[in-house]
């Protein structure tokens, strides 16, 4: 069976229609959005990749629950089911619906973190990162060596670097650290897993100094599918039990389920402490609803219940894994440097690489994502220095991010094997004429966060 495709194991009931247009219209929509693809209305976008959180498409047994969930208020059936999935998935006792993942993040930081701590993870996502430093903690990242290396060829780069983790807590003292997290998969590291041995690391170190580990669950049964696929050991335990050991060596996590949740909104803290859960109920209640529905409708909850069932569904995982790295081995076959290998939910183009002649103050990324909407149609997102980098008022100088890329995020369940295939052609169109693309200057920003809304134009 090896030589034949590896078809989307689904078939369309509903479908939605997207439109085509041509390049004058996209130039002139560009235009508009001042060549940021936030500012593109999402029906001028033929393929949009821009993220895959709260994108994907839910099933019919989804679309059940739906005409199932109970609008209680108090002590709901469809939080009861919740819960009951949840438990068995994740194993934890403790469970708090949340509007979405940063919401999760928000009441557990403010619960256990103050000014001066430090918070390790191998890396940050962004509202992570932003929320822990809300409390006055520090955010540190302690990505591995190779996690580091776009073209580095390793099968578990987004590990944390243990030696570093134990390094931080001797210089800042473990009653500093008030847990230590791990995301899987590592998002801002390029969708790449961590592996079993790696979290059973870092859980022993989190024993010896006596610090709570948290996992940052989005994209746990990607991660799960890949320890699977590439670990000794685990070839022969299906993804929920792989599942079930990762979350073993966890005191909490928490979920945006707009990723591996298979939902368009929605998340949840869990955890075992009693104690800690009582303080979190009360922020909870005070900025998302009561403790039985977080933020969210009782149809919410009933969908995210079935679609953390279904995403650990081995003909979904073989399927979701396989269609992300199908792109990026046909880039990398047309000759397009990418972060290596393909990860979970996206490929990353190092356009750096891609646009050598663009220095990194032009915009080398932005100027890629804004051809690939020209040529094509397609929205993709930069993830470098207009995402991480800043601009110094007095003197006008850039600091640059240390990698240009360019983010594809596949959509769970969305565009079908010729929608990628039209995808490759228009990059190796794209990536034909690479030489002749220049940046773009940034003519407005506003910090933080300026990549939502800054305003370009051609070098
Ligand atoms: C998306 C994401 C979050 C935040 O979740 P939201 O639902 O967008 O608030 C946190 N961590 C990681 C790794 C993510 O990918």
């Amino acid at each position: 069976m090896g030589h034949r495709s590896i078809i989307e194991p689904f078939r369309i009931k509903c479908v939605e229609p997207i439109r085509m247009t041509t390049r004058v219209q996209r130039r002139n929509f560009l235009e508009e959005a001042a060549y940021n693809p936030f500012l593109l209305h999402a029906d001028h976008v033929l393929i949009d990749l821009l993220t895959d959180s709260g994108t994907g498409a839910m099933s019919a047994e989804q679309w059940a629950s739906i005409m199932r969930g109970d609008e209680s208020y108090a002590g709901g059936r469809s939080y009861y089911r919740l819960l009951d999935v949840i438990q068995s998935i994740f194993g934890f006792r403790y469970v708090l619906p949340t509007h979405q993942g940063r919401a999760a993040e928000r009441i557990l930081f403010s619960s256990m973190c103050k000014p001066g701590d430090v918070v390790p993870n191998n890396t940050h996502f962004d509202t992570t990162r932003a929320n822990i430093e809300e409390t006055g903690a520090q955010a540190v990242d302690l990505p591995t060596a190779e996690g580091r290396l776009p073209a580095a060829i390793h099968p578990f780069k987004g590990n944390m670097d243990v030696d570093a983790l134990e390094t931080v807590i001797a210089q800042v003292g473990a009653d500093r650290v008030p847990l230590v997290v791990l995301t899987v998969t590592n998002n801002s590291g390029g969708g790449q897993p961590v592996s079993m041995a790696n979290i059973r690391a870092v859980r022993a170190v989190c024993n010896r100094h006596r610090i709570p580990l948290y996992i940052d669950a989005c994209r746990f049964a990607e991660n799960s599918w890949f320890i699977r696929e590439r670990e000794e050991g685990y070839a022969g335990k299906t993804p929920r039990e792989v599942a079930r050991e990762l979350f073993s060596y966890a005191d909490g996590c928490t979920m945006s389920a707009k990723k591996d949740g298979l939902v368009n909104i929605g998340g949840f803290l869990a955890c075992n402490d009693e104690a800690l859960v009582k303080r979190e109920s009360r922020l909870l209640i005070l900025t998302e609803g009561f403790p039985t529905y977080g933020g969210l409708a009782g149809r919410d909850l009933e969908a995210m219940a079935t679609g953390l069932e279904e995403v650990l569904h081995e003909d979904y995982l073989h399927y979701r894994i396989a269609s992300t790295a199908y792109l990026g081995d046909h880039l990398t076959r047309i000759g397009v440097p990418i972060v290596q290998p393909p990860g979970g939910h996206a490929i990353y183009i190092d356009a750096a690489a891609m646009l050598p002649q663009v220095p990194a103050r032009l915009f080398p990324g932005q100027a890629l994502v804004a051809e690939l909407y020209l040529e094509g149609g397609i929205r993709a997102v930069e993830i470098g220095t207009v995402m991480f980098g800043s601009t110094d008022a007095q003197t006008g100088e850039e600091t640059v991010a240390a990698m240009e890329l360019v983010r594809l995020a596949i959509p769970r369940r969305v565009y079908t094997q010729s929608h990628i295939d039209y995808v490759c052609e228009v990059l190796s169109d794209v990536f034909a004429r690479r030489d002749r693309i220049a940046g773009l200057r940034m003519v407005w920003q506003a910090p933080p966060l300026r990549h939502f809304t800054a305003r370009f134009q051609p070098a």
